[in-house]
């Protein structure tokens, strides 16, 4: 019986075992997870403190209308969505200057250009408006249904997305409110506009578009909740093993005809798991601390190198009620202001419970002047001397919440931390994004098989909301036509098998597409509203 082994509990990594063992009886799966806890960027905490608890989701946690694969996982696993709460005003800052607005903030890069800014002089919003139909018209020429890695694209890819806005724009306001809606909103990361290319960017926009509102509904229970319903339908399966706590640190080729295979390393183990196919759905920046045996071609690796996580800190301050909606605030906030710590917050509590928790991101530079401050809190070893840290980094982000929503906000009943950028095994948040130049030398490789035994998934490979949980799931599902070999023609499999470093699995994906029939199992887009 085959045996497949996933490297990487994240939800790509479970969703295509789950794929597999639901395939029959051919496959045995073993899914490898480095952290003690599966979910990876979908993990939650579950708090409780006098009078109350929550369940608290510390990366992934909002789904959008055209997320089709994830709001049918979430129907299968029996979960509804309800709206994300925007009731009431939002709040907007930019250059010290602090706007409150009618429901939600609309952005250039939402589609929504005409609607609720700073007041900006008409010179500046017609600069503004210019420079965006620019860049819609940069996006528009973009491929469909592929990355663009020829050398047609070269140019956009050499100019970094700063460069771009500075030649771009005439007035400073337009300038620095568009790094940024860019750095916040546009291309996958965060990235700031200097780190990646124009043409990552106008990519992003193409294949995860930000008008179609990816953050519309929130979970009930949680997105948190996920990777453990789906580790335990797993396990209850027969056929698959999750074994959590484990670093896979190399991976080593067999070659032996049809006796040859893959061995999947464990550090500290010193054991190793033989496989027939390895499916290795971890972050490309993750990817490049694994040794491979034999060494994969250059490109696979450049590529790794060129492809880091962005950075965010999903910052959650819980309290026991969501008090700003008694302030007619709805909780939603966008800072594009010097003198403010984080860039956004938003509400995410949950419907039917008396809690209310706010989202604080703190991303970029912000993120790291925040952390110097405290640096060796998580290593401190007097338990006391820790607490004491602790409370003072958490209370610097507080204290910045309460000048915008009040004092209530100065006392959490809990503070709980996403700091993406300090997991070694994730490396950041909320995904990785391209360096200028990458995508037209060595894009080609992101999710590229290698020799018929190697697989890459997770949501940076995906073609479709790739960043997102619903591009970890397309990855994932693309993985999953392993479950199709069987099916495919004695001569599709044979070229597939020995075109070494040639086949993708989008070259079978489109293979598969054209059948007669294909797409006929399409789930549907169901949104279960519960409000
Ligand atoms: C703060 C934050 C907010 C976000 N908000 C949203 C949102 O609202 N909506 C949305 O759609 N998306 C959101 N995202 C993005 C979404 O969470 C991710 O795209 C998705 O979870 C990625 O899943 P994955 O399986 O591809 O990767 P991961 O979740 O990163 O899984 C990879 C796994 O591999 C493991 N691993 C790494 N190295 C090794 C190794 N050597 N051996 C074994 N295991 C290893 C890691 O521990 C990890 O568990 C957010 C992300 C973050 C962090």
């Amino acid at each position: 019986m085959p045996h497949v082994v996933i490297v990487g509990g994240g939800l790509a990594g479970l969703s295509l075992a789950t794929k597999l063992v639901g395939r029959g009886e051919d496959w045995t799966v073993t899914v490898i997870e480095a952290q003690e806890k599966v979910g990876g960027r979908m993990t939650k905490e579950d708090i409780s403190w006098e009078g109350g608890s929550a369940s608290i989701d510390l990366g992934g946690q909002w789904v959008g209308p055209t997320h089709r694969l994830l709001l049918s996982l979430l129907k299968d696993l029996g979960l509804s969505v309800f709206p994300s709460p925007s009731e009431g005003n939002s709040i907007l800052c930019f250059s010290r200057r602090t706007y409150f607005f009618e429901g939600t903030i609309d952005f250039a890069w939402m589609d929504g250009y005409e609607g609720k800014r700073p007041d900006f002089s008409p010179e500046v919003a017609e600069d503004f408006r210019q420079g965006w139909e620019k860049f819609c018209q940069l996006r528009d020429v973009l491929p469909r249904g592929k990355r663009p890695t020829e050398r047609e694209w070269r140019s956009l890819d050499d100019e970094t997305m700063g460069a771009w806005i500075e030649r771009t724009f005439t007035t400073e306001e337009a300038k620095e409110y568009f790094r940024a809606e860019t750095r916040f909103i546009g291309p996958l990361g965060p990235a700031d506009p200097s780190q990646t290319s124009l043409l990552n960017c106008a990519f992003a926009q193409v294949i995860a578009p930000q008008g179609e509102e990816p953050e519309e509904f929130l979970v009930d229970g949680g997105m948190g909740q996920i990777p453990l319903m789906l580790r335990e339908s797993l396990e209850k399966s027969g056929r698959a093993t999750v074994r959590s706590g484990c670093v896979v640190t190399e991976v080593e080729v067999v070659e032996g005809g049809g006796k040859g295979g893959v061995r999947v390393w464990i550090s500290r183990e010193s054991e190793s798991i033989k496989a027939d196919v390895v499916a290795l759905c971890i972050p490309p920046s993750r990817l490049s601390r694994l040794v491979f045996h034999p060494a994969l071609p250059a490109r696979h690796t450049t590529l790794f190198q060129r492809f880091p996580q962005g950075t965010c800190c999903k910052f959650l301050a819980v309290y026991d009620r969501p008090f700003w909606r008694e302030k007619r605030l709805s909780g939603n906030s966008f800072f594009c202001s010097p003198d403010v710590l984080f860039e956004a917050t938003a509400d995410a509590s949950k419907p039917g419970k008396p809690s209310g928790v706010l989202a604080v991101f703190i991303v970029g530079d912000l993120y790291f002047r925040w952390k110097k401050q405290f640096e060796g809190v998580e290593t401190e070893k007097d338990p006391e001397r820790r607490k004491s840290l602790e409370t003072a980094r958490n209370r610097v982000v507080l204290e910045e919440l309460s000048r915008f929503y009040g004092e209530e906000a100065l006392s959490p009943k809990a503070v709980v931390l996403g700091d993406w950028p300090a997991n070694q095994f994730v490396g950041g948040a909320y995904s990785g994004h391209a360096t200028p130049g990458t995508l037209t030398t060595v894009g080609e490789a992101l999710g590229e098989a290698v020799g018929g035994r190697l697989f890459f998934g997770g949501t940076e490979t995906a073609l479709r909301w790739a960043g997102y949980l619903e591009g970890a799931l397309e990855s994932a599902e693309r993985r999953a036509l392993f479950r199709l070999w069987k099916s495919l023609s004695t001569t599709m499999m044979t070229n597939f098998l020995t075109s070494r470093y040639r086949w993708t699995w989008v070259d079978v994906l489109s293979e598969v597409n054209e059948a007669p029939g294909a797409g006929a199992q399409d789930p549907p887009a169901v949104v279960e509203e519960n409000t």
